[in-house]
């Protein structure tokens, strides 16, 4: 497939292409929206089979970044990066300061940050080359690790779903299930024990499922058993596509609340999981507490105020979740329609101007 029919004819803005043959890079930068302000999102360093894999990936990587910043209610766009090749073998100085070099060149359409296969250390490196780069460490003025507002972000998005649900924001004696207790999932654990949640836990990592047992009191189970447990809120924070033919009929939650990005398999399943009975709080929705936490950087950034703007996650879960009631559409497709609503009336303001 061509380039140009593959990014298609009314989506995204621009895509480009940088190498650097000295030090191995190919890389490719997809800006979906400036509408609402630069394209924000990360650099993913991954081994594609080929380009055309890598192309699609970042494709729809990057729209994804539009909504999720959208219906945050950032003023950013959607941009992502990737990276082709095995970062254990290409990893280099010199390819992380020819990529700044490259992302230096959009001069500030697009800006970048970590992601799988890139460290806070890379971007430390790609900062000596060009400004437009977040998610620096706190001490040289970033954000550092998104982890714990993402988790924030998360146990936010539980009490919106139990105020809509059952009238009231505390979680206190509600029972969680946690898949996946990496960065995220760890300190989502930590906060919900504070609050009086009982715990349940799966992680291919025995390290991990131990350690919140040991520090939470947490139950822990097989990554099989996991999906049925009987619980109020089914917690997705390990890989995406948990959701699907597979585990949603084995569910028996009252909601799904979780950090995983593209957690339905297929975009149907938001409607089987209604089927069932279960809410879906959609996760781009409920997980945009790390890019939120970037946009803290703006004028000084503190762990506090941080905090208080991913505490806005409630209100707008909240307004998703009347939106589906209101259009008797999934919440998913709700989500969706938040996000387009405001980068329509942007995209009028500015036609006005
Ligand atoms: P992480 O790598 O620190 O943790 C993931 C955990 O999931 C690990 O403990 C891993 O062992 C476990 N895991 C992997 N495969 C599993 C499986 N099949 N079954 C059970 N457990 C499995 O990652 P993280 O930063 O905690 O992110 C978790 C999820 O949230 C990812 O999908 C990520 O894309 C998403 N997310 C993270 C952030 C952030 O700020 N870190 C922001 C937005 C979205």
């Amino acid at each position: 497939m061509g380039v140009f029919e593959t990014i298609g004819t009314d989506v995204h803005e621009s895509v480009h292409f940088g190498q650097d043959p000295a030090s191995g890079l190919k890389a490719i930068v997809a800006i979906h929206s400036t509408v609402l302000g630069p394209s924000l999102g990360g650099t993913r360093f991954y081994p594609y089979p080929d380009e055309q894999a890598a192309l699609t990936d970042v494709l729809r990587l990057s729209q994804a970044m539009t909504y999720k910043a959208a219906a945050a209610g950032l003023a950013q766009g959607g941009g992502k990066a990737v990276i082709i090749g095995d970062p254990a073998q290409l990893r280099s100085d010199e390819l992380f300061r020819a990529y700044g070099r490259f992302i230096n060149g959009l001069a500030g359409c697009y800006i970048t940050a970590e992601d799988v296969g890139t460290t806070v250390a890379d971007m430390e490196i790609v900062a000596t080359e060009t400004s437009f780069v977040s998610g620096l460490p706190v001490a040289v003025g970033g954000s550092g690790d998104p982890s714990p507002a993402t988790a924030h972000g998360v146990a936010a998005s539980m009490r919106a779903v139990s105020n809509y649900l059952w009238g009231t924001n505390d979680v206190n004696g509600r029972r969680v299930a946690i898949k996946g207790v990496g960065k995220v999932g760890m300190e989502l654990a930590r906060m919900l024990a504070s609050e009086g949640v009982e715990l349940v836990v799966a992680d291919v990592n025995g390290g991990a499922t131990d350690a919140a047992s040991a520090a939470f009191g947490a139950k822990v189970v097989s990554i099989e058993e996991i999906h049925g447990i009987e619980c109020d809120f089914f917690s997705p924070c390990a890989l995406g596509g948990d959701l699907n033919s597979a585990t949603i009929p084995q569910m028996s939650c009252a909601a799904v609340v979780g950090s995983a990005n593209n957690q339905l398999a297929l975009e149907g399943d938001a409607d089987r999981l209604a089927e069932r009975g279960i809410l879906y709080a959609p996760d781009f929705v409920v997980n945009a507490g790390g890019i939120i936490n970037i946009a803290a950087e703006a004028d000084g950034y503190s762990v506090e105020k941080a905090d208080r703007m991913v505490d806005s996650i409630y209100d707008t879960l909240s307004k998703v979740l009347r939106t589906s009631d209101n259009l008797g559409i999934s919440t998913d497709d709700a989500a969706r329609h938040v996000a387009e609503a405001r980068i329509a009336e942007a995209t009028r303001l500015g036609d006005q101007s």
